[in-house]
């Protein structure tokens, strides 16, 4: 990591953050992570700085988020942005689960007999996880594809790292920053998103658009992030170095 590399900290950003990916390590499975103190420290004292506007936006549903960083309690978006925490605790969730039952019985049907793969119910969206079952990948597309059928036209295909997800058109990590940054303390601040994956890429576009800070972590593809960490321990160093900075 260079410091040429990265926008120069400041303390009027809004500061969005992934966790998987980008804060953690990815595990073989969404369980089996867990937060060193640190960066639960670090995150707390960032939130500070930041006088409240620092986000995390994830895929895990909220109440799995709030257990990792426990006690910390975060505004969130899990789920992509189905669900939203704002500074205010406000809470909004969207429940698809009625429009998602027969995709869930097929793909429960699909993982019961394809050891290793798992499927996650969000409420508002289907995770397929196949990282513990790669030879099965070719399979859980064409499962997923039939899922989605069945879910009918306002669900669309989210692909990410060993994960297939079926979710509601109009979701999506971009909506949930731009709503947070129509509420204080984030409005009139700059927004910089860090995240990794390609649900990241709808946050990239947004914070390009507000004239913000895009930042991809490890990433090889074609993105619409403007800068670059090399991976989870240049995020944390990142961040950790702009506490230091002047005020
Ligand atoms: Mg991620």
């Amino acid at each position: 990591m260079t410091a040429a590399l990265l926008p120069q900290w400041r303390d009027d950003w809004a500061l969005f953050l992934d966790v998987d990916g980008t804060l953690l390590k990815i595990a073989a499975a969404p369980d089996a992570v867990s937060v060193p103190q640190r960066l639960i420290d670090l995150l707390a004292k960032l939130g500070e700085r930041l006088g409240g506007a620092l986000a995390l936006v994830s895929g895990r549903l909220i109440v799995d988020i709030d257990g990792l960083f426990a006690p910390l309690r975060l505004p969130v978006a899990g789920a992509h942005g189905a669900e939203r925490r704002a500074a205010s605790g406000r809470l909004q969730r969207r429940d698809d689960s009625d429009a998602l039952v027969a995709a869930k019985r097929r793909l429960a049907e699909w993982t019961a007999a394809h050891p290793g793969t798992l499927l996650e119910d969000k409420g508002s969206a289907l995770a397929l996880h196949y990282r513990q079952a790669p030879a099965f990948e070719a399979a859980a597309k064409h499962a997923v594809a039939d899922a989605l059928l069945a879910a009918g036209p306002d669900f669309h295909l989210q692909e990410g790292k060993k994960v297939l997800e079926i979710r509601a058109d109009g979701v999506g990590k971009g909506r949930a920053i731009a709503a947070f940054m129509s509420e204080p303390p984030f409005a009139g601040r700059l927004p910089v998103f860090v995240g990794d994956d390609l649900t990241d890429e709808a946050g990239f576009e947004t914070v390009n658009r507000l004239g913000g800070h895009s930042i991809a972590v490890g990433v090889d593809r074609a993105t619409h992030a403007k800068w670059h960490l090399a991976d989870e321990a240049s995020v944390v160093a990142w961040l950790e170095a702009s506490l230091g900075e002047p005020q």
